[in-house]
């Protein structure tokens, strides 16, 4: 059985989709302001191993992502900027590049660190129809109200407005009632929230649409809500984020869509711990900014990023340093190296590759038990069984752990080949420029000289010998 922690419940719940064998699956994606850093490409590199152990598990899942490009404010307390406006005029670009520079950004390290892309991505900015009617369906059945241009949820409407409560800290279930944060007037509740903005006070706002309301634009909450159901329909499996969504913005989620609905909407929710830094929670806006590119740049692979992260819970905070990243990726490399000693010599012992399988199912099924998915990897390579097996439970279990430990231990044998080849070649070169030297061939010498130099290698007559290396 499947089971995994459910922040509704707050126990790890066996998972019971809504059609057998199926998982309708929704993620919230990136606000595409700013680069992603390494800490939001934890959160998808652990929705990805849920994903892939769901699989593993047998299921079909389907899964559904936006793009926030509008809407999103400073604070989810619906105060401040525009987080994509402020983004545009830091870099002096239009909202709309400011978006397609960072969703690309995005896909390229979500992509690099082995995540499978969802089966659908729709930025917000696609759905404002969709949006509207759900607006418009809220006023019409009384949950929400149109004051001071803003069209407002009214939290007041729901008995259990706080469906998370004990799951959330009390100093974020106070956010916009804190005396640093600017009180909005027109909102009968504190905990009311914008489903779409008119008259507000952010003139340079870019993208505004018509609605019924005036122009305007929506909030954040209401793309996800409506983003999963155009593609996943009114019962939705597992809605998936870091547990800074869960007040308020999965909060408001559930508020509307329930609301909208007239029942309850999704039965799962997934949420991963932060990535810190030495200094606290990393954040986009706290200036510099490590991405995974910025990783690779400093020469680190980044599947060895993603095995750092496989390597503990998801449900625990992690804490960034460069210490224990470099004993992460030196890890990952002994593994490929391990890896690539793997010789397929016969036939798989398909029992004790059974055997093997399972122990791993039972590992990512239990509340995404990642470490331990690892130590049995370990575990086989160890194993009395031959390399044929092993090599076989090594493609079965990256299915999930996507660390490419066969494509990488395949360029490191032949990267060796290459050197050895190389080594071969160089030295019968420098053998027979020594013949034709003793022999007084000087032009033969030379002409090995050159054809060496054309191939980039250059020698050195020193007295310990010929030295040679790569220009
Ligand atoms: P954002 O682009 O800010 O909307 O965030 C994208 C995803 O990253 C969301 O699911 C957040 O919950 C998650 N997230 C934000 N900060 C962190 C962090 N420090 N560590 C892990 N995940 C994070
Ligand atoms: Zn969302």
């Amino acid at each position: 059985m499947f089971r995994f922690y459910n922040t509704l419940s707050r126990t790890v719940e066996d998972f019971k989709p809504n059609e057998e064998g199926k998982v309708a699956m929704y993620t919230c994606g990136p606000t595409v302001y700013h680069f992603a850093h390494i800490g939001n490409i934890r959160t998808y590199i652990m929705q990805d191993a849920l994903i892939k152990s769901l699989e593993y598990a047998g299921y079909d899942v389907k899964r559904v992502m936006n793009i926030t490009d509008v809407g999103h404010l400073s604070s989810d307390a619906d105060t401040g900027e525009d987080k994509m406006v402020e983004g545009a005029k830091r870099e002096h670009k239009t909202v709309m590049e400011i978006a397609k520079f960072y969703t690309d950004a995005f896909f390229k390290d979500f992509d690099a660190v082995g995540n499978k892309r969802p089966d659908v991505i729709e930025p917000a900015t696609n759905c404002i129809p969709e949006f509207i009617h759900m607006v418009q369906t809220l006023l019409d059945k009384g949950y929400a109200y149109v004051a001071g241009g803003n069209v407002y949820f009214d939290t007041g409407k729901l008995k259990d407005y706080y469906v998370f409560s004990s799951a959330v800290e009390k100093d974020d279930l106070e956010i916009g009632v804190r005396d640093d944060v600017e009180e909005d007037v027109n909102k009968k509740n504190k905990t009311d929230f914008v489903l779409w903005f008119t008259k507000s006070k952010f003139e340079d706002q870019a993208l505004k649409w018509e609605s019924p309301w005036g122009v305007g634009y929506p909030g954040w909450h209401i793309e996800c809500s409506c983003i999963s159901m155009k593609h996943l329909g009114e019962y939705m499996d597992i809605h998936c984020g870091g547990v800074d969504n869960i007040f308020p913005h999965h909060t408001n989620e559930i508020a509307q869509s329930e609301a909208y609905l007239g029942h309850k909407w999704c039965n799962y929710w997934f949420h991963s711990n932060h990535l810190n830094d030495q200094s606290g929670k990393m954040s986009k806006s706290k200036g510099a900014i490590l991405t995974v590119s910025v990783l690779q740049g400093k020469g680190y692979d980044p599947l060895a990023y993603r095995f750092f992260c496989l390597q503990s819970h998801y449900r625990k905070p992690l804490v960034f340093s460069y210490d224990t990243f470099d004993n992460a990726v030196s890890a990952y490399n002994k593994l490929v190296k391990r890896v690539s000693e793997l010789r397929a010599d016969g036939a798989v012992d398909e029992a004790a590759k059974k055997e093997f399988e399972t122990k791993f199912c039972e590992a990512v099924s239990n509340d995404l038990n990642t470490s331990m998915a690892v130590t049995i990897l370990y575990d086989a390579l160890k194993a009395d069984v031959n390399d044929a097996t092993k090599l076989a439970l090594v493609e079965s279990f990256d299915r999930v752990l996507s660390l490419d430990l066969i494509g990488h231990a395949k360029a490191l044998g032949e990267g060796a080949a290459v050197d050895s080849e190389l080594e071969a070649y160089v030295n019968d070169a420098i053998a027979r420029r020594a013949e034709a030297k003793k022999a007084k061939d000087f032009a033969t010498a030379d002409a090995i000289r050159d054809e060496l130099k054309a191939k980039g290698i250059e020698i050195k007559d020193t007295r310990e010998g010929v030295e040679w290396h790569l220009v």
